[in-house]
This record gives C-alpha cells, sequence and structure tokens, in this order.
C-alpha cells in the first residue's frame, strides 16, 4: 500500500518532539545536577574555611588564654589552653558549633560544651581529609607547625607564673612581656600569614569552582529553555502534521466515522480543497463507494422487485403482482359492497403475426399496445400481462356500464394503426369481461368467466367485447371439445363441401359456384363453419384443412367442367391464417397442377378484415396470385372501413355485399344507401358486384335496378352437396336454356 507523504511527515514529526522531550529531560537532569554542583562547590568553600578559621581561632584562643592565665593566675585559662591543644590535636573531641572563644562554650554554671562527635580527631586530620589540594594543605600545616612552635614561648610564659613567691608580680610581668614582644608577635604573624597564603588559594581554586559551576549551570539553563521552546515547536508542527493527515480536527473525524459505522452512507463528506489524500479524503472516497454501493444495492432489489413482480418485455405487472392487486381489490370491493370488473384482452390472430413477420415485430408490437391501455387506464386499475399477447384489466369500483365504457375504449385505441420500424400493422383485439361479485369472488373464477366471455367475443367474429353470462361456460367446453375433434375430422372423413351457386343478373347465368365447408360429427352432428372456423385458426389446424377444401373445391369443379356442367368458376374460402401464409401462391399453383384446373377458374375470396388488416402485404400477396391468373375478390364487404386509396391497388375484380346489408334493404334506407354507394363505387374502380344472401324478389329487385352484376342466395339456391348442386344446376338449365337478358329464374 502507497504510504502517504504527509503520514510519512506526521511520524517524523512526533518522533523529533519524543527525541526533544527526551533530550529536554536529560538535559533538566544536568542542569538539576549543576545547581546541586554550585551549593556542593559552596559548601566546600565554606568547610574550607571553617577549618582555616578553626586552626587561626585556636591560635587566638591559645594567646588569649595564655595572657589571661599570665595575668591572673586562675587555673581555668590552663586548663582551657590545654583543652584548645588537646582538641586540635585529636586528643579530645571537638565542642559543638566551635567556632568563638573557646571559653564562650561554657555554661554559666562552668559546664563544659557537648562535643559534636563521640571521637576525637585531630585538625590537621580533618585539613587532610577535606580535599584540599598540596599547595593549600602545605600552607595550612605551616601555620598548624608555627602556631605549635609558638606554644613553646607560650608553655615558658606560663611557667614564669607557676611557682608562688614574692617575685610573681614581676614574673608576670615578664611572662607578660614574653608574650607581647616582637619574637612573639612575630611567630605570630607566622601563623596568621600561611593561613592568609590559604585563604587565598582556596579562594582562588573554589571561587572558581563555583563559578565554573554557575557557567554550567547557566548554560543549560539556557538549553532546557530552547529545548522547551524546541519542544513547544515540535508538538505544535506534530499537530499541524496530524491534522494534514487526517484532514480535519480529529473531532470531526471521529464524528465522520461514526456516520460511516452506522452506516449512513449518504451524506457527502466535505474535505477542503487539497486534502483529498488525507483520512478525511479517503473517507469521503469511502462514503461515495459506500453510497453508490448502497444505490446499487437499492436498484438491483428494485430490479428483483421488477423481476419477480413485472413482465420484463412490457414493464407490466406479472401474474403475481395481479395476485396481490386482485386480493386488496376484492377485498375492499367486499367490504364496500363495490363493484369490480375483471376484463381478459387477446389480441385478434396474433399468432398469425409473429408467424409471418417475426417474433421480434410481435414483441414491439406488445409493447405498443402495452402503452396504449396503459393510457388508457386510471391509476387504480391493474394491467398486467398474462403472457403470450394476453393481457388482464382489473378494475376496481367499476360497474358493467363503465366496464362496457372502458371496453370500447380499449378496442378503439387497440385498433388504430401501429407503426412498427417501416412496418405498418393493424390489429385488433377481443375483450372478455367478469364482473365481481356475479361472475365469480376469487381472481380465479372471474379469470375463468372473462376468459370464457373473451372466447365468446372472439367467436363473434373478433374486435369486440363480450359480458360473461353463465351459458357461455358451457359453451367454451364445447370449443374444447371441438378442437379436440377437428384434428381427426379431415382424416376420418367427417368434412365435405357443399356448393352455392352465383348467378348473372345480367343474363341469369349460372356464372359460378362458391364452396362452404361443411362438418358433420357423429356425436354433435352438423357443424356450421362459423362456429368451428375460429376454433380452426387459433389452433392453425385451419391450414390443413383450407388446403383440403382448396384441392376439393377445384377438383369438383374439374369434374364438373368435364362433364360439360357449364360452371365458370369455383369460389373458395380464404381464412386470414391461409392468406398471410408465405406458402400459399405455391399451393394454389400446385393444387391447380394437380388437379388441372385453369387458373382464371378459380377464385379466392378474402374478407375486406383481413385485407384491411395489413393491407401492404395484402396488396403484395394478392400481386402474386394473380401474377399466377387467379381470380380475387373481396368478401363481406361494407363491413371492414376499407379505404379508397388501398382499395384501388388492390387487384381484385370483385366485391361480395355483405349479406347484412341485403337483408334489411327493402326496409332501411341506410343499407339502400350503402349498397348503392358500394355499387357504384365499385364500378368506377372497374369492380363487378355480387349480393350475397339474396332471399327475396324485393331484395333482387332493388338489386337489379342499381345496378348490381351477379347475386348468391336462398333465392336462387341454398348451399347444396356436389350432387345435389348438380341436379340443380342442370334444373336451372333446363327451365332457361337460352341466354336471357332479363335472367331471372322462376
Ligand atoms: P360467407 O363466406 O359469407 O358465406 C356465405 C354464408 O352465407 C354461408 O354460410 C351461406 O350458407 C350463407 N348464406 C347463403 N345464402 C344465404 C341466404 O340467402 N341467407 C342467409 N341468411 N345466409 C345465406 P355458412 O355456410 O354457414 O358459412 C359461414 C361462413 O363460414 C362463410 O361466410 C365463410 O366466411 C366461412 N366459410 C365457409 N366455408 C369456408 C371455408 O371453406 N373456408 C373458410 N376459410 N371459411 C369458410
Ligand atoms: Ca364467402
Ligand atoms: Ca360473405
Amino acid at each position: 500500500m502507497d504510504r502517504s507523504p504527509s503520514r510519512f511527515a506526521y511520524t517524523r514529526s512526533l518522533r523529533l518532539s519524543v527525541g526533544i522531550a527526551a533530550l529536554l529531560f536529560i538535559c533538566f537532569g544536568i542542569y538539576v545536577q549543576a545547581e546541586k554542583q554550585i551549593d556542593r562547590a559552596n559548601e566546600a568553600r565554606y568547610r574550607s574555611r571553617l577549618l582555616a578559621d578553626e586552626l587561626r581561632q585556636s591560635s587566638d584562643d591559645l594567646t588569649r588564654m595564655v595572657r589571661s592565665y599570665v595575668q591572673t593566675g586562675h587555673p581555668l585559662y590552663k586548663q582551657y589552653f590545654s583543652d584548645i591543644l588537646a582538641i586540635r590535636d585529636g586528643r579530645k573531641p571537638r565542642p559543638i558549633a566551635y567556632d568563638g572563644i573557646y571559653w564562650d562554650l561554657f555554661g554559666p554554671d562552668g559546664r563544659p560544651p557537648r562535643p559534636d562527635s563521640d571521637q576525637a580527631t585531630s585538625l590537621l586530620d580533618l585539613m587532610r581529609q577535606a580535599g584540599f589540594t598540596a599547595a593549600e594543605f602545605e600552607r595550612l600545616e605551616q601555620a598548624k607547625e608555627n602556631s605549635d612552635a609558638l606554644t613553646e614561648i607560650e608553655h615558658v610564659a606560663m611557667n614564669l607564673v607557676e611557682a608562688p613567691g614574692p617575685d610573681l608580680p614581676q614574673r608576670r610581668l615578664q611572662a607578660s612581656r614574653i608574650l607581647h614582644d616582637v619574637i612573639y608577635m612575630q611567630a605570630k604573624a607566622d601563623i596568621m600569614r600561611p593561613i592568609g597564603e590559604f585563604y587565598a588559594l582556596l579562594e582562588q581554586r573554589t571561587a572558581k569552582d563555583v563559578e565554573d559551576a554557575v557557567n554550567r549551570a547557566y548554560w543549560l539553563r539556557v538549553l532546557v529553555v530552547t529545548l522547551g521552546l524546541a519542544l513547544l515547536l515540535a508538538l505544535w508542527d506534530s499537530l499541524r502534521k496530524l491534522r494534514a493527515t487526517l484532514g480535519a480536527a480529529p473531532d470531526e473525524v471521529y464524528a465522520q466515522i461514526v456516520q460511516l459505522g452506522q452506516g449512513k452512507f449518504q451524506d457527502p463528506i466535505a474535505v477542503q480543497a487539497g486534502m483529498q489524500d488525507s483520512v478525511l479524503g479517503w473517507l469521503q472516497q469511502t462514503q461515495r463507494q459506500l453510497h453508490q454501493m448502497e444505490v446499487e444495492r437499492r436498484v438491483s432489489d428494485a430490479r428483483l422487485v421488477q423481476l419477480a413482480d413485472y413482465d420484463p418485455l412490457t414493464g407490466l405487472p406479472n401474474r403475481r403482482l395481479l395476485q396481490d392487486r386482485a386480493q386488496t381489490a376484492l377485498g375492499r370491493a367486499h367490504r364496500h359492497g363495490e363493484a369490480l370488473a375483471l376484463m381478459f384482452l387477446d389480441l385478434d390472430r396474433f399468432k398469425n403475426i409473429n408467424d409471418s413477420l417475426g417474433h421480434q415485430l410481435g414483441d414491439a408490437l406488445l409493447v405498443q399496445v402495452a402503452q396504449r391501455l396503459k393510457s388508457l387506464l386510471r391509476e387504480e386499475d391493474t394491467i398486467c400481462r398474462l403472457g403470450g399477447d394476453e393481457f388482464v384489466l382489473l378494475c376496481p369500483g367499476t360497474d358493467a356500464a363503465s366496464a362496457a365504457h372502458v371496453a370500447r375504449k380499449v378496442l378503439a385505441l387497440a385498433a388504430q394503426q401501429y407503426q412498427i420500424g417501416t412496418q405498418e400493422l393493424a390489429v385488433t383485439c377481443s375483450i372478455g369481461i367478469a364482473m365481481y361479485p356475479s361472475d365469480g369472488d376469487s381472481l380465479e373464477t372471474l379469470s375463468m368467466s372473462a376468459d370464457t366471455a373473451m372466447y365468446r367475443a372472439k367467436q363473434a367474429g373478433r374486435n369486440g367485447f363480450r359480458f360473461f353470462k353463465a351459458e357461455m361456460q358451457t359453451h367454451s367446453t364445447r370449443t374444447l371439445q371441438l378442437e379436440n375433434a377437428l384434428r381427426r375430422a379431415l382424416a376420418l372423413g367427417q368434412m365435405h363441401l357443399e356448393y352455392q351457386p352465383q348467378f348473372s343478373l345480367h343474363n341469369g347465368e349460372v356464372t359460378g359456384a362458391e364452396a362452404l365447408l361443411r362438418w358433420h360429427h357423429p356425436e354433435l352432428g352438423v357443424l356450421s363453419p362459423t362456429e368451428f372456423i375460429p376454433v380452426a385458426e387459433d389452433s392453425g389446424q385451419i391450414l390443413e384443412i383450407g388446403e383440403w377444401v382448396l384441392r376439393t373445391a377445384c377438383r369438383q369443379l374439374r369434374a364438373w367442367q368435364d362433364t360439360g356442367l357449364p360452371i365458370r368458376r369455383m369460389a373458395v374460402n380464404l381464412s386470414a391464417l391461409q392468406f398471410r401464409h408465405p406458402k400459399l401462391p405455391r399451393q394454389v399453383e400446385q393444387v391447380l397442377a394437380q388437379t388441372g384446373l385453369p387458373a382464371q377458374c378459380l377464385e379466392l375470396e378474402l374478407t375486406e378484415r383481413v385485407a384491411m388488416e395489413n393491407p401492404e402485404s395484402a396488396i403484395a400477396m394478392m400481386d402474386h396470385l394473380s401474377e399466377r391468373g387467379v381470380q380475387m375478390s373481396i368478401d363481406d364487404f361494407g363491413t371492414g372501413y376499407s379505404s379508397l386509396n388501398y382499395l384501388k391497388r388492390f387487384r381484385i375484380y370483385k366485391l361480395k355485399i355483405d349479406k347484412s346489408f341485403v337483408r334489411d334493404i327493402a326496409e332501411d334506407p341506410d343499407d339502400r344507401a350503402i349498397v348503392t354507394a358500394i355499387i357504384s363505387m365499385a364500378r368506377s374502380l372497374g369492380f363487378l358486384t355480387i349480393a350475397e344472401g339474396v332471399e327475396t324478389p324485393g331484395q333482387l329487385q332493388f338489386l337489379r335496378e342499381h345496378g348490381c352484376d351477379e347475386v348468391q342466395g336462398y333465392l336462387y339456391g341454398r348451399p347444396l352437396p356436389p350432387q345435389e348442386f348438380e341436379q340443380h344446376v342442370r334444373q336451372h338449365l333446363a327451365r332457361h336454356p337460352v341466354v336471357s337478358q332479363a335472367g331471372v329464374p322462376g
């Protein structure tokens, strides 16, 4: 790990402080010693003086004692004289505080002074022990010798006055003279001179010692003060460097660490400029990283929630979240007695889009559908994607009327054109609605009901909605049954075709026939294509069935033509799935080749709704088919809101006017207007028109008057099995052998 320079600086500074403190401590010790040394030198000087003083004092005392004795003859002075000598020579202990005249040491009652120790030490020995220099000691020894020499004279003087006698005064005078004469004085001076010299020597030496000690102490004091200041400086410096290392005051750093320790990562840590490489700077980095990690953790938590509760493709809630929301909503609806609607929404023929245009486009379409649905719903509603193209809408507080309103809005919005990349797409959806509590009181039961209702909406032609009704239940089981039975219907020969003739209104000729599929189920009886074709489409079985229809119808027409039946054209219905299948043109080609039917004898019927679902690809497919000579017509025209623009580009030759307009043509002026408009529009575009579901002469009359080209319906002939159809046509030909302009069959 990289050690930061500021951290180094702090350690260095701290070490320096410790070093200076140690030095200061040692110097202070030495200084104290130096101060003591001064005292010791002074003490030694004082003691040495005392010894010299004692020598001088004792010498003076001896003189004082001997003179007093000589004058008074009092024996006490003689006694003192010998005491003083004895003390000085170490024969008698030294009295305490021995620095005055010897007789002053005695008490008023003549009590002798207390000794200062048990032992008696001669003055010379004391001097020897005092550590004087040889020169000093030599002076003192000299003075002692001279003093001893003086005691000889003093003894002589004392002996003079010893004996009593009349000449005692004379002798006293003589003795006194001895003690005052020049010789005595000279001897006295001989003692004092070396003592004086000693003093001088001593003074010289001890003064130097003291001065040296004082000097040393002075410099040591200066050193201690200097070191003290240096220590203060070093401490201040390390404090400064500590602050630089920490990046702030220790209290502040501590407070920030406490914050991090308590898991509070969100508050940013402020660091002064240039303080990035400090404890606080790195703490700031740590805080940022921890904060970042926390944010990332929250995001990934949210992502987990998202994954657990939301559909990854559309971002809508998934089944799991729906369950939660439904539980809450149902609980609320139950408590407050409120209504609730659950809707199942399924895109119509989404499988086709996926199959023909690819899953990527299918996914993009689902995303757009989801966005539209979201934009439509209230906040309290939940829209969920169950998977595939199935959506569920949970609308709390919504009664049947409001649910129908919502469904209508959803249908309208979903049916608007989608732009995916360069592709324009139209798709519709079917909605099944279940109401709480009548259609179920749990998500499960409501879902089943809504699903059933949705299925019903699909069967009713898609792009619509249905409310659940109890009787639907049986129906949806029937759907399942149909799906299963359909699988083997062809193989078991349960399918056959019926043919319905088409007549020209210009000459009454049979112009062609429409092939209509029939399924005879052994248990369910004859089933209507309107019921089983949506089932076959949803299960994909329509492709196989459709191909069978195409082949059977073509083969039939070829057979009729071979027997001379004058039918020019066979119309075959195409389902959306078939029409979008890229292999259709090739399949048609093969069937024509296999059956030997000329291409222009085949007419393919495409419902208007399928053609308009994706007009561009419808145009492309029509082009492919008509290139092969096949005729195309638009079935159920008028129900699918064709755009004229596209219609112009469709390679068709005929429009089939839907039977719903024809039915009420006699009574309903609107229907009349529509049919009239369709006919004139078709004419202007160069298309023929055929009206289907013509049942009455009134209808026929109207159509003829308004220039419709052909008709098909019960009035002319019901859909019939091949033999009956053939018979029917032959009967018609027999009745109308000649081509007539009126062409009305009898
Ligand atoms: P569509 O193509 O509109 O067929 C005409 C329907 O009208 C037929 O019903 C026919 O029986 C009925 N119809 C004919 N004349 C009259 C009349 O005068 N009055 C009334 N009320 N109805 C009349 P069907 O046979 O039940 O077929 C229903 C639908 O099933 C057809 O409607 C067509 O869309 C579909 N379909 C039938 N066969 C096939 C097939 O082979 N393939 C495909 N994809 N769809 C088929
Ligand atoms: Ca048809
Ligand atoms: Ca039709």
